[in-house]
């Protein structure tokens, strides 16, 4: 085997965007940490077989990324077990499609939580592992377009991703002076699990969100999670050392509200 480029570990691994980020980072030489609640065990296993076959060590951690603890104890288990943290992606999240006045103080607090507090604590943890070992990093978050502008019926999720950007912000101007960069990718609509949701809670019939959201798409589609593996990979990677403290969009669209 290879020497590893280094260890990165991916939140919500298990499926989607976090998986096609774990198997990417594989195929670029990392040892693969990956992460998920304990229900996706079985597919956390799966992925974590898919690294191994592409040559790389891979371990998996169980754990919610809104406790202080878990995450804590994550970090320390993945450093123990591979060696070292070099690449953390706060890819974990969730979103929740209701009208802002049907939006419960509670659908705000569990978006919150996982969404802002979870990369909080994820960009800390590893944050404070990457000063520690001296040899800098990168950390790498989960915004969206929704992000950079409110949207219909995603206030509570859109809320969580702007914090992530001032979060990924704050960061790098404090870890900067330690070679750590902190960045995010910023993603239009992507096919996973999430985009099911989102087109149920639509109702609108099969194929039919797809086709508006692609006349819509500045390059004429919507993205597969392969999509944003491929900038994860340059923004994990050696050649991206000057950026930091962005939030880059991937797969923009012109569905955005006008709004500063
Ligand atoms: P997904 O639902 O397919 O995967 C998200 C994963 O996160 C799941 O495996 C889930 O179990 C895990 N997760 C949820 N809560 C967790 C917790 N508390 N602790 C640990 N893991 C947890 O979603 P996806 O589309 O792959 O999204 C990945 C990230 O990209 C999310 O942060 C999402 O907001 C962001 N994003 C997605 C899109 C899109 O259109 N799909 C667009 C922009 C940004």
């Amino acid at each position: 085997m290879a020497l590893a480029k280094g260890v990165a570990l991916i939140t919500g691994a298990s499926q989607g965007i976090g998986r096609a980020i774990a198997l990417r980072l594989a195929s670029d030489g990392f040892d693969v940490a990956l992460n998920d609640i304990p229900v996706h065990e079985a597919l956390l296993k799966t992925t974590a077989q898919e690294v191994v076959a592409h040559g790389r060590r891979a371990h998996y951690v169980l754990a919610d990324v809104s406790s202080e603890q878990e995450v804590e104890t994550m970090v320390s288990d993945v450093v123990r077990v591979l060696g070292g943290l070099d690449v953390m992606v706060a890819n974990a999240g969730i979103s929740i499609m209701k009208t802002f006045v049907e939006t419960s103080a509670e659908d705000l607090d569990r978006i919150l939580a996982v969404n802002l507090r979870g990369t909080f604590l994820c960009y800390k943890y590893a944050g404070k592992q990457m000063i520690a070992q001296g040899r800098g990093g990168r950390i790498i978050g989960a915004c969206s377009t929704s992000g950079k502008q409110g949207q219909p019926s995603l206030s509570a999720y859109c809320a969580s991703k702007f914090g992530i950007r001032a979060l990924t912000q704050c960061a790098a101007l404090e870890f900067g002076s330690h070679g750590i960069t902190v960045n995010a990718y910023a993603p239009g609509p992507v096919k996973t699990s999430m985009w099911d949701y989102l087109e149920a809670g639509l109702g609108t019939p099969p194929g039919a969100l797809e086709e508006q959201l692609s006349k819509a798409a500045a390059l004429g589609r919507v993205g597969v999670p392969s999509d944003i593996a491929s900038l994860v990979s340059f923004l994990a990677s050696k050649e991206s050392y000057l950026i930091t403290g962005q939030a880059v969009c991937i797969l923009a669209h012109h569905l955005l509200a006008p709004f500063d």
